[in-house]
């Protein structure tokens, strides 16, 4: 494994390095203020908007889509150098990631020349619409329907879970259009208008103060049979291409999240009875065993980038990266919020690095499920990586309606 730029990739960095340190400046910290939910769409866009006109947008995607037909290491080197800054890319990290890659793949000449370049630059956002209440993990297991109703179709039930549904413009949603068909052979995407008569975002409360992810209920939403991607009956296979592009995004660690420093900077600074936290000795054992997670997760992304280097994909092991990532991410957060005892409770404003530490602890959680869940991901790695048994599918090859009827 080499872990050094190749000349080409080293000129990219320097050129991207150059262009962030003259436009990104404003990002240099992150936000002093919680933002209004306008200034927070309105700084995405811009920012958007500005990677676009500088062709550091859709970097990986082929030149026919208006990308610039680089590699993944392009990308990376790209996003490594942005991490640096607290620049607003959420927003759009779902659509781009996920959402147009599968359109782009599957859906028409039609939809792909209508929908494509507006959401490159900023100007259309876009959400996954896959979760259900009684389909997560089991996603093959929705029931949202849609009927066929001469060129249009009606789509009626619930999604949950969707990020940014609010803020978005459009979804790809999965539904079932056959019901007599075994659960992954009756499905069918569609692209949605979020703002069609019949769509309803209702933003969820998290515990962490914030509302990114919302129910989203159909009631007779009308969808043109020119907005279908793939044919009917293979939206599982189409939803394969969302989610291979979901397990590459959601495979390393989140830019921002705390590292080893950070939790031993925290711990030589609290005080104990018996003098500096970081000179106990299981609190140092505790930063070592940090040290050693966030080496182990370096590596084994580095390992990712060399498959990436040699124009491989990197394969289900990637489920090994999230898995570690999530989990450190918790108990890091989980160890300083002990330390700092009743301090743990103090917020953003008080204590600027613990906030951090416990937005951390908050997000982790999520982390650990969305993308697939831990449980999930360890049947990946038994199944695929190790060669073991598989899980119990039972209902695979049942008609789904005899599966919800009975
Ligand atoms: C932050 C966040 C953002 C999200 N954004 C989106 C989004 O934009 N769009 C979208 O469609 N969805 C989104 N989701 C939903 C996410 O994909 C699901 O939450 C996830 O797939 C798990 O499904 P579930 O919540 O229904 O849990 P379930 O599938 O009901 O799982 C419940 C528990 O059972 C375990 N379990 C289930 N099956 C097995 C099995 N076979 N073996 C062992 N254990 C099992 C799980 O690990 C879990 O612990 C998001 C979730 C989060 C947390």
């Amino acid at each position: 494994m080499d872990f050094n730029d190749t000349p080409d990739d080293a000129a990219y960095r320097a050129r991207a390095r150059d262009w962030l340190a003259a436009n990104a400046q404003a990002y240099r910290e992150p936000p002093a203020q919680p933002q209004s939910r306008g200034d927070m769409v309105g700084a995405a866009r811009s920012w958007q908007k500005a990677k676009h006109a500088a062709g550091y947008t859709g970097i990986t995607w082929p030149k026919s889509m208006g990308g610039q037909g680089l590699s993944p290491m392009h990308s990376i080197i790209f996003n490594q150098e942005q991490s640096h800054y607290h620049a607003p890319t959420e927003l759009f990290a779902i659509g781009l990631g996920m959402c147009l890659p599968t359109v782009f793949t599957h859906g028409s000449p039609e939809v792909i020349a209508r929908y494509v370049a507006p959401a490159l630059s900023g100007d259309e956002v876009w959400c996954q619409l896959f979760s259900e209440p009684a389909a997560g993990s089991d996603l093959a297991g929705i029931r949202t329907k849609a009927v066929a109703d001469g060129d249009d179709w009606i789509i009626d039930g619930q999604k949950v879970w969707t990020t940014n549904a609010h803020l978005s413009d459009y979804g790809i949603i999965v539904t079932r259009t056959d019901p007599s068909a075994p659960k992954h052979k009756g499905l069918t995407m569609f692209i949605v208008d979020m703002h069609a008569p019949g769509v309803e975002a209702r933003p969820l409360k998290q515990m962490s103060g914030g509302s990114d992810f919302n129910e989203v209920f159909f009631t007779g939403v009308r969808v043109p049979d020119s907005h279908r991607i793939g044919a009917v009956g293979d939206g599982w296979k189409v939803s394969l291409t969302t989610l291979m592009n979901e397990r590459l995004a959601v495979g390393g660690k989140p830019s921002h999240a705390p590292d080893y420093k950070l939790l031993m900077d925290f711990a030589a600074r609290i005080e104990t009875d018996t003098g500096p936290a970081m000179e106990q000795r299981d609190v140092r054992q505790r930063v070592a065993a940090s040290y050693i997670a966030d080496e182990g997760i370096k590596l084994t992304q580095l390992r990712a980038l060399s498959a990436l280097a040699k124009g491989e994909v990197p394969g289900p092991e990637q489920s090994i990266s999230k898995v570690v990532v999530a989990k450190t991410m918790q108990d890091m957060a989980a160890f300083a919020m002990d330390l700092s005892e009743a301090g743990g409770f103090i917020t953003a404003g008080a204590a600027p690095d613990l906030a951090k530490l416990q937005g951390s602890y908050l997000a982790a959680a999520g982390l650990r499920i969305a993308g697939g869940t831990d449980e999930i991901l360890r049947n990946i790695i038994a199944e695929r990586v190790l060669g073991l048994p598989g899980d119990m599918r039972p209902d695979k090859d049942t008609p789904f309606n005899a599966i919800v009827a009975a």
